[in-house]
């Protein structure tokens, strides 16, 4: 042999031809000579309580096999259905089921049904004994109601699991939307800002050249509106701001698009509407924003506002016609504000 150990199975002719395990162990002397075999021998009887010791402590059938399918060790009640060593998986009526996924012993873990039960077993091969360990679970009620909690566990968990992502999710996209409003609102007017702005007037650039449609630039700055924060305080500042933000919506479309530029300073961007149009709408604010009365503190603040208007023309950048709209604001301020002022390319007149 070329281990240096064995182990068989045999009948002890000294013990009664008991089954035995023999481990048998080579010894050599000094010069590496074999001379003989040490041999520890282990009664079945012993093996078998081993078995039954562990099938008690974990409620399970343990049983050796060879390689043939033939049950060859079993504790002391005997193998599956009670089959004793020597008989075969395939004659026994409850290892049917097995016997066709498991023709032949391999290591793995197989479910199987016997007699109208559900088995776990896992399959090892021992290479030493040449042999193959089965460990058989049934599963018994107590087993099946674990089976049962478990896959209710799971389905609580796969629940639970979907009910915090989607409100997980919910949340994300409700912070998501309010960061986006954040960064796209001025927080005083609750009108866009420039970044808001942006976005809003690209569109609108767009659709006005691909219809095409006339589009009506607004630039609108407060007048002494420094004079307004030093007379009255910030506060109230603010305050007009506010209400002058909810006057100038109030004159336009659903559809034109407002922005808080900075500071004093607003842009409307009127769709679909010509320059005579448009001015006709900027002096409706003008004049709205003249007879306004803005209460703060008890007080009625006035106000008037300088307007500069100019139309989109063909092949226009938006930074083209928002500079020509502060020339004409800057016009209507020189003029003596509380006016609008109006600015095409090749003609200037208020
Ligand atoms: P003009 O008629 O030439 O436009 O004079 P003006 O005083 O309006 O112009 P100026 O640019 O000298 O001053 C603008 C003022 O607007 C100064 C600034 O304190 C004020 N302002 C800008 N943003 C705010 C704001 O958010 N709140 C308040 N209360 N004031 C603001
Ligand atoms: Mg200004
Ligand atoms: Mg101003």
């Amino acid at each position: 042999m070329k281990e240096p150990y064995e182990i068989n199975v045999d009948p002890d002719l000294a013990n009664r031809d008991n089954l035995t395990f023999f481990i048998n162990y080579k010894v050599y002397d000094y010069d590496k000579r074999f001379i003989g075999a040490a041999g520890v021998g282990l009664t079945v009887d012993a093996v078998i309580k081993l078995i039954d010791k562990y099938q008690q402590r974990y409620q399970r059938n343990v049983y050796f096999v060879d390689t043939f399918g033939r049950l060859v060790l079993t504790g002391a009640e005997g193998g599956p259905d009670g089959a004793r060593a020597g008989q075969s998986l395939s004659e026994l009526s409850s290892m049917k089921g097995l016997v066709s996924q498991l023709p032949k012993p391999h290591s793995g873990s197989y479910e199987y049904s016997g007699q109208g039960q559900g088995h776990f077993l896992n399959v090892r091969f021992i290479p030493e004994l040449n042999w193959y360990l089965f460990v058989d679970k049934r599963e018994d009620g107590a087993l099946s109601e674990i089976r049962q909690s478990l896959y209710l566990n799971l389905l609580i968990c796969l629940l639970v699991t979907s009910i915090v992502l989607i409100l997980l999710n919910r949340v994300i996209k409700r912070y998501q939307d309010k960061i986006q409003a954040q960064a796209t609102l001025d927080s005083l007017t609750e009108l866009p800002n420039r970044r808001g702005f942006d976005l809003l007037a690209a569109q609108a650039m767009h659709e006005a050249e691909r219809e095409p449609k006339p589009l009506t630039a607004l630039l609108l700055d407060l007048d002494h509106f420094k004079v307004l924060n030093d007379t009255y305080g910030h506060l109230a500042g603010d305050q007009v701001l506010i209400g002058f933000a909810r006057d100038l919506e109030s004159c336009l479309r659903h559809a034109d698009i407002v922005c808080r530029w900075g500071g004093e300073e607003f842009i409307v961007l009127l769709k679909d509407t010509d320059g005579e149009t448009g001015q006709k709408i900027a002096e409706k604010i003008r004049q709205h924003v003249e007879k306004q009365r803005y209460a703060y503190n008890g007080k009625e603040l006035r106000l008037t506002v300088s307007i500069g208007l100019t139309t989109l023309q063909p092949d226009e950048t938006l930074h083209t016609l928002l500079s020509r709209a502060d020339h004409a604001m800057y016009r209507a301020k020189q003029a003596g504000r509380n006016r609008t002022c109006v600015e095409m390319p090749h003609s200037v007149y208020e």
